[in-house]
């Protein structure tokens, strides 16, 4: 199923698959959105800001 759709990619923030390039658009919101329910969470139930994965590692690995 996945492979006929080679240029979706996974929000880091929220896990949904979006193309290339709403991705683009929608990663901003979705961390402000994320920012925005994290604020009204009790302090105890925050999490830390989800971090955008290092894409270049495999590259990287490869290339040594
Ligand atoms: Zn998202």
């Amino acid at each position: 199923m996945l492979q006929r759709r080679p240029c979706f990619r996974v929000c880091y923030i929220c896990g949904r698959e979006f193309g290339s390039q709403s991705i683009s658009i929608h990663e901003p919101q979705c961390l402000e959105k994320w920012h925005t329910e994290n604020n009204q969470l009790p302090r105890h139930l925050r999490r830390a800001e989800p971090r955008k994965p290092e894409v270049l590692t495999d590259m990287i690995i490869k290339t040594m």
